[in-house]
């Protein structure tokens, strides 16, 4: 529940954000916790193979999905005829990779239901990164790897005020089992979820369901009004789903860091800075 107090925290470091933003020229975040956020699950293909990625078990069952320009159409349908409002965030598998990327963000950014649009990217594929792109979204946050860096480098000089990186030679490993003493559920990820003509209570149930063989309730179809009821939704899979996801705090505390060389030849040096032994290689 968010307090009156709660509200004073978050506006205040809203502020501090805006401000940062400004000094630096550069986002500093894409989270907004207080606001509704909504993942569009685009692709599920990939130039990686990450195994601490949460997504990899949906990426691997439904390998061959790209987003249909017409579920993007109904999902801003829905959301206008709800009078919904979105932080848009593209993610899968591999935004850049999406077949209709340009068609997306633009139809995504003409709509009412638009408050913001970042993509969530390994940037490889920066071909894809045009200023026709970067034009219509508010942020592309990149994950730092260990041989990406590169690519990090020639676009943060281009779009110095659109990328946002973030450190990802650690990860925490998601568990494949269900951990103890995971309740009560302390989820930092707020976002909801749009795959396949469904929306998902959260980002992760789908593919962690996956995994676990668990068969569930976790979404409504697309239609007016369909946030109705996700809440519940949200609440009834704690038991079998976030005990086993990582953005639950006390399975995070839990999980041990390994180091990510999913990626081929990563750099000797910066790997010999991030080895620590109780890392696990790939
Ligand atoms: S902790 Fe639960 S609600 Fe939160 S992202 Fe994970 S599975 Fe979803």
């Amino acid at each position: 529940m968010v307090t009156k107090r709660n509200n004073v925290q978050i506006k205040a470091v809203k502020l501090i954000q805006r401000v940062l933003a400004a000094l630096l020229s550069r986002p500093v975040s894409i989270y907004y916790r207080d606001e509704p956020m909504m993942a569009l699950y685009v692709t599920s293909s990939c130039q990686l193979s990450c195994q601490e990625c949460i997504m990899s078990h949906l990426m691997e069952k439904a390998s061959q999905y790209q987003m249909d320009i017409e579920e993007v159409k109904l999902l801003i349908h829905y959301s206008e005829l709800s009078k919904y409002k979105f932080h848009y965030r593209l993610t899968g598998g591999e935004p850049l990779l999406w077949k209709h990327l340009l068609e997306g963000v633009r139809l995504l950014r003409l709509s009412d239901s638009c408050m913001s649009i970042s993509i969530i990217s390994n940037a490889i594929n920066i071909d894809a990164v045009t200023n026709e792109l970067v034009e219509m979204v508010d942020c592309i946050r990149v994950s730092r790897y260990l041989y990406n860096t590169k690519n990090i480098a020639l676009l943060r000089k281009k779009y110095p005020h659109k990328i946002l990186v973030a450190g990802k030679e650690k990860f925490i490993k998601n568990p494949l089992e269900k951990v103890a003493k995971a309740l009560p559920v302390e989820c930092n990820n707020p976002e909801l979820m749009f795959y396949n003509n469904k929306v998902y209570a959260c980002p992760h149930s789908k593919s962690i369901s996956i995994q676990a063989g668990v068969s569930m309730i976790q979404s409504n179809d697309i239609g007016e009004n369909f946030k109705e009821g996700l809440d519940r939704i949200r609440h009834n899979m704690e038991e079998e789903l976030c005990s086993r996801c990582i953005s639950n705090t006390p399975v995070r505390k839990a999980m041990e860091k390994i180091l990510n060389i999913s990626g081929s030849n990563p750099n000797p040096e910066r790997l010999a800075k991030w080895y620590k032994p109780h890392f696990r290689f790939k």
